[in-house]
């Protein structure tokens, strides 16, 4: 039945007119497997709707506030992470506290959680899903500050900075760089951008090279290509405000 589904699904999406729209659902549908989340470069998500929401607030998946005015997110960090990693991904955690009012707090017995374990690659769903959420970080190549930081803004209801729906006049996509399949993780989404200007140095932002096919740039600036971008080491200021700004802290 399962099966059945998809091919009908797929039946679907080939009749639609916009070909490049076409297959890239198509690959999304072909790369999901029973009971796995669609994870499209880092960002997991369980029904193709949920994909151009803006930053949550259209379909309540912000995390909600406590009456001490702290947003607690409450996670539980899978016993596979040594305790080097696990370090890694509490200073993460924690990393948040000092700059917000949200507080990762261990989950004792609440409904929702970021269940943080290492799966294949780096990715999280974008805002609060209900129950156990996973949040991946592959225990290969994802524990770095940037990326805790990374999952956990997306986990917060944060897309990547590329796909912002002002990018354009900040950053030109090179469709032709891109390495073919991956062309959607370049789609610009409907974001609600609080009122902060696009950042080079968000965490959010993808480097120059992401996704590339062919060892040429995925991106430029605009408008001074030289600009460095996309090798944040921790949340911006911008990062941080927007955060904000979202949940009124
Ligand atoms: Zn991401």
């Amino acid at each position: 039945m399962a099966l059945l589904k998809h091919t009908l699904s797929l039946l679907v999406l080939l009749v639609v007119s916009d070909c490049s729209w076409a297959e890239d659902k198509v690959r999304r549908f072909t790369m999901r497997t029973e009971d796995e989340p669609f994870v499209i470069d880092d960002i997991a998500y369980d029904n193709e709707n949920d994909r151009n929401a803006d930053q949550c607030t259209s379909r309540g998946c912000m995390w909600g506030k406590s009456s001490d005015g702290k947003v607690y997110v409450p996670y539980v960090i899978a016993s596979h992470f040594s305790s080097r990693e696990r370090s890694i991904i509490e200073r993460g955690l924690h990393s948040f506290t000092d700059v917000s009012c949200i507080r990762f707090v261990q989950r004792t017995n609440q409904r929702d959680y970021l269940s943080i374990q290492s799966d294949s690659g780096c990715y999280s769903y974008v805002g609060r899903r209900g129950y156990a959420q996973t949040l991946s970080l592959d225990r290969q190549g994802c524990l770095y500050h940037s990326t805790v930081q990374h999952e956990l803004l997306h986990a917060l209801g944060f897309n990547h900075e590329q796909c912002r729906s002002d990018r354009d006049q900040h950053i030109r996509i090179l469709w032709e760089n891109i390495q073919s399949g991956w062309e959607y993780a370049f789609d610009k989404i409907n974001t609600l951008n609080l009122n902060t200007p696009y950042d080079y140095n968000s965490v959010m932002q993808y480097h120059r090279y992401a996704f590339s096919g062919n060892n040429k740039p995925t991106m430029v600036p605009i408008p001074n290509a030289n600009v460095e971008f996309g090798t944040a080491t921790q949340m911006s200021k911008n990062d941080i405000t927007r955060l904000n700004r979202l949940y009124k802290c």
